[in-house]
């Protein structure tokens, strides 16, 4: 049992944990291809793709029908088999593995940096070097079980954690070094930059999500990016259930999938992008009035933010609460004075099915396992009010302070 606080003071609210920042324009479009015939693999897909090919000047942008399905056909494109070993990180959200899972490929978790929450990048080198070296040190990285088929180090999946860019300096020397591929999962990335450039564009392929919290929305949806004419073409014809060009409706040169979006998501999307800069600004200014709020807050610390991280539009506004404090009865506390919070985030390697095929055990990645302990998401969206974040800090910090 808990007892709400008697001691707060603040008029109630109720505040959503997130919300999709959508206009009168944005849902015209939307409205406007209902009044078509045009519903699938028209003009509006290739409107919002030719959107992201101008934000990051990569020559390929590719619509699908979520940012799982996108990383999903970049495994497949990266060629990347049974046994083959992709070192990712185990703090994101479970797709950036699962999709390794899909094509019985072997994640090779390396632990994260404690600031960003992205992956180590010393860590990283080792576990590239002792990998590629073979013989008994590759032991320590690979899962106790589940890798008897283990094959060799193939590509790196490094995640954009909550909107930062992860450290691409390193990362590319190591790939281009051992040849290795990178997939980046800028799932939560969108409008970020890392050293001015766009996020997305560090690796051979790239992948947006569009899920209503995300930066911005088509209700489900997602975009590969890439510069590779062959990994493109491959990549369009798994989209269309491995239609070729030249193929006909019933001709299916590779097996594919339907990972199409369609036009209704897709106009949603272009029309939200004309304002992505607008969407970025404004989640800035509510991350921005958190911060300065939460800075009186000793035992609550807001997110880092790099320096190479020179833009950053925030996916998510997580701060790391003081490890004494207890966060699941914070959290009820919180939710029953109308703000919602997560737990942010779960390990991957510790979700039951990662435990029960690959054998993962607590303390096996402990930089992840502290901040994942330690991580709340607050209520967070480009259209928060600042009197919804001054009621959220308020709260906050009218039950830390009876608390122990
Ligand atoms: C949102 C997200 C995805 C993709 O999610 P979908 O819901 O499939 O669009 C992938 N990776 C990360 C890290 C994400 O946050």
């Amino acid at each position: 049992m808990y007892r709400l606080n008697s001691n707060l003071t603040t008029k109630h609210m109720y505040i959503p944990m997130s919300s999709p920042d959508l206009n009168e324009v944005d849902r015209q479009a939307v409205m406007d291809v209902l009044r078509t015939s045009e519903l699938s693999q028209g003009d509006k897909t290739v409107a919002f793709e030719q959107a992201f090919q101008k934000l990051t000047a990569a020559k390929h942008a590719i619509a699908v029908s979520s940012g799982t399905a996108g990383l999903h056909l970049c495994v497949r494109a990266a060629g990347i088999h049974t046994g083959d070993l992709v070192i990712t990180t185990p703090f994101s959200f479970v797709a950036s593995s699962n999709v390794l899972l899909y094509e019985n490929a072997i994640p090779v978790f390396v632990d994260i940096d404690k600031d960003t929450g992205n992956l180590d990048p010393a860590l990283m080198e080792e576990a590239i070097h002792d990998l590629i070296q073979g013989g008994k040190k590759v032991q320590r990285w690979i899962p106790r079980k589940g890798a008897e088929h283990k094959r060799d180090l193939k590509a790196l999946l490094p995640v954009d954690v909550f909107g930062q860019p992860a450290d691409y300096e390193v990362i590319q020397a190591m790939a281009k070094a051992h040849e290795l591929t990178i997939i980046e999962d800028s799932c939560e990335a969108l409008g970020s930059t890392y050293k001015h450039k766009p996020a997305g564009t560090f690796g051979e392929l790239g992948v947006f999500a569009f899920y209503p919290n995300k930066q911005i929305t088509t209700g489900e949806g997602g975009v590969i990016i890439t510069s590779r004419d062959d990994l493109a073409d491959y990549i369009r014809a798994l989209r269309n259930q491995g239609r070729s060009p030249g193929d006909t409706w019933l001709q299916h040169t590779h097996l594919g999938y339907n990972y199409r979006i369609d036009e209704m998501s897709a106009a949603l999307g272009a029309a939200q992008m004309q304002r992505l800069d607008e969407l970025v600004s404004n989640r800035q200014k509510v991350a921005a009035w958190y911060t300065e709020r939460l800075s009186q807050t000793a035992r609550v610390r807001s997110p880092f933010v790099s320096p190479e991280t020179t833009r950053m539009s925030w996916f998510v506004y997580v701060v790391q609460l003081d490890p004494a404090i207890d966060r699941d009865a914070l959290a009820r506390n919180l939710e029953a004075h109308g703000v919602p919070v997560r737990p942010y985030f779960l390990p991957i390697h510790l979700q039951p099915y990662m435990v029960e095929r690959f054998g993962y055990r607590e303390g096996d990645y402990p930089v992840t396992e502290e901040i994942g302990r330690c991580g709340l998401a607050l209520p967070f969206s480009g259209i928060m009010t600042e009197l919804q974040v001054d009621y959220v800090c308020s709260v906050i910090r009218e039950e830390l302070k009876d608390s122990h």
